[in-house]
């Protein structure tokens, strides 16, 4: 696939209006061609109306002709998984092979959200039928079922370049959903997104959908996401990346004229409980292991644990050997862009500068941008009276806490703010000490997890990658797993229809064979 650097608006290809820029290797610090245009306020209007004009057709697309267009988009991600993660690897340091399993990642999203969309459940159908004998008053028949919100605007993340970017999961959700998509891409990764967004583009196209349904912009700075959110036309937003970036977009969205949902993923330590038995009986295998994790996309993972917290006691030096070990043997490696590196290093900076102890370094950086490992320590009570330790590292760095007893465990847990992900790991002695953690841990969470350590979110029916400020804006929601369609729908209730009226998914007869909730009860009536 040849790289234009064009933006991508409906059908087109739009050559810059607001200068370019070149895509960086952060591994050898070079530039690599060709010149990718930034687009600016104009071209965000342009991609709004058409993807206001495309919200009607697409939204009340059937079910199967939008399950196949998720299906076509799967089909092209596989059909050019090899020129993807090879440029995508260029662009980020990452190694290809796992870049290619991020492909098949996000191809696979779009096919669960294709199965998504032929069950149709997302549409909550819901009939009430009339009841014209009900005294005192009669009852009409009333229906509901839930729809695309509108245009929604995405900024992809620059973490990982396919599975949470162009072609990510929430691209996949919101054309799920019935709702057009316009792309804010990230300039760390310019290139891996055009191929994303041609792969989306053609699928369009080969739908015979409106044009509208996608578009895809870049552009220098603040300016083109600001008139995104901004924009009257665009009627939800989602966004990964830092806690700054994603509040000053939140606020922004609040303060329009018409406020719309902005679902942010910003920030979690996933912290992680090792409870007095487990840390007894495999401290040096819970410490390999957490390791080894946070070492994963050189830190650079909403799901990186970086916190670990465990009681002084039997089995602590083994823990604290075993992690010092791994950190130490770990080799510095390129990060996603120079800004993430450096702000990587001003991160270490402040957790010196609060008090926490280097117990283990690894080895140090060869290149500009990358990396080094870091193991700090610190006790339980400096951790108290000093909340700013609790605050995210992006990159290869993690924190051991050397905590005093149970009491004090507790009351760090009380700390923190809202997270993804937290983990206890505990043997059945543990399990009064856990009965204490689990509800603090259920106020401060998405997901617990007992005795593994943080794998990459599962793309399921019953995941949950969200949580409470600051983790996300809304911890109501998820941005994985087929539930994140939620945040793109609303409930509409039609009364009184005549059946050639209703929409497919409501009419006597239940002609989708839906389940449906009907007069309170579910069935396929
Ligand atoms: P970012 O700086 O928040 O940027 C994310 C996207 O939002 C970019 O496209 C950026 O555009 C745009 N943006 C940010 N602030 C904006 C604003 N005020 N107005 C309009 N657009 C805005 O995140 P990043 O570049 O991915 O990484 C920076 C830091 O974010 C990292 O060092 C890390 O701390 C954090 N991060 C956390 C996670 C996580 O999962 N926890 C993931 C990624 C990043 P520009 O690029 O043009 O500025």
């Amino acid at each position: 696939m040849k790289l234009t650097g064009n933006l991508l608006i409906g059908a087109r290809e739009v050559v810059a209006s607001a200068g370019h820029m070149q895509a960086l290797n952060p591994a050898t610090n070079t530039r690599m061609a060709p010149d990718f245009a930034f687009g600016g306020p104009e071209e965000v209007d342009r991609a709004a109306h058409l993807a206001d004009e495309a919200f009607d057709s697409y939204n009340s697309t059937s079910l199967t002709v939008r399950a196949a267009f998720l299906e076509r988009i799967a089909d092209g991600l596989d059909a050019n998984a090899g020129v993807l993660s090879e440029r995508a690897a260029l662009e980020t340091g990452l190694p290809a092979a796992q870049l290619a399993g991020e492909v098949t990642k996000s191809a696979t999203q779009f096919r669960q959200f294709a199965e998504v969309v032929r069950q149709g459940r997302f549409r909550q159908a819901t009939v009430d039928p009339a009841q014209p004998e009900r005294a005192p008053r009669p009852r009409m028949d009333h229906r509901m079922q839930k729809i695309g919100i509108g245009p929604i605007a995405i900024f992809g993340a620059s973490n990982f370049p396919i599975s949470y970017s162009v072609a990510g999961g929430d691209t996949a959700s919101a054309l799920a959903a019935g709702c057009p998509v316009i792309l804010k891409a990230h300039n760390a990764h310019p290139g891996a997104s055009e191929i994303q967004g041609r792969i989306i583009q053609q699928a369009v196209r080969d739908a015979g959908l409106h044009e509208g349904v996608f578009s895809m912009l870049r552009g220098d700075g603040n300016a083109i996401g600001e008139a995104l959110v901004d924009h009257p036309l665009v009627k939800g937003v989602t966004f990964t990346g830092s806690e700054a970036g994603g509040m000053a977009l939140y606020r922004r969205a609040q303060l329009r004229e018409d406020p719309i949902p902005v679902f942010t993923e910003m920030t979690s330590v996933n912290p992680t409980f090792v409870l007095p038995h487990a840390l007894a009986a495999r401290g040096a295998a819970i410490g390999d292991g957490f390791a080894e994790r946070m070492l994963v996309n050189v830190g650079q993972a909403c799901l990186k644990p970086a916190i670990l917290l465990a009681v002084d006691g039997a089995g602590y030096d083994e823990l604290r050997q075993a992690m010092s070990a791994r950190v130490t043997a770990m080799h510095a490696r390129t990060m996603l862009t120079p800004a993430i590196s450096l702000a990587y290093r001003r991160g270490l900076e402040r957790h010196y500068a609060a008090g926490a102890e280097t117990i283990a370094a690894g080895v140090g950086p060869a290149r500009e941008w990358d990396g080094q490992a870091f193991l700090f320590e610190v006790d339980g009570s400096r951790l108290l009276e000093e909340p700013a330790l609790l605050d995210e590292v992006f990159g290869p760095a993690a924190m051991l806490v050397r905590v005093a007893d149970s009491d004090q465990l507790l009351a760090i847990a009380r700390r923190f703010r809202g997270q993804l992900s937290a983990t206890m790991h505990l043997e059945s002695a543990d399990h009064a000490l856990a009965a204490h953690l689990l509800p603090m841990l259920e106020r401060r969470t998405g997901r617990i997890v007992i005795n593994a350590f943080a794998h990459p979110q599962e793309v399921s029916y019953a995941s949950i990658h969200g949580g409470p400020f600051p983790a996300t804006s809304d911890s109501r929601f998820t941005s994985v797993g087929m539930s994140a369609i939620e945040r793109f729908l609303r409930p509409v209730t039609y009364q009184g229809f005549p059946d050639a009226l209703l929409p497919e998914a409501l009419r006597h007869g239940n002609p989708l064979g839906l389940w449906r909730l009907t007069d309170g009860q579910l069935s396929m009536n």
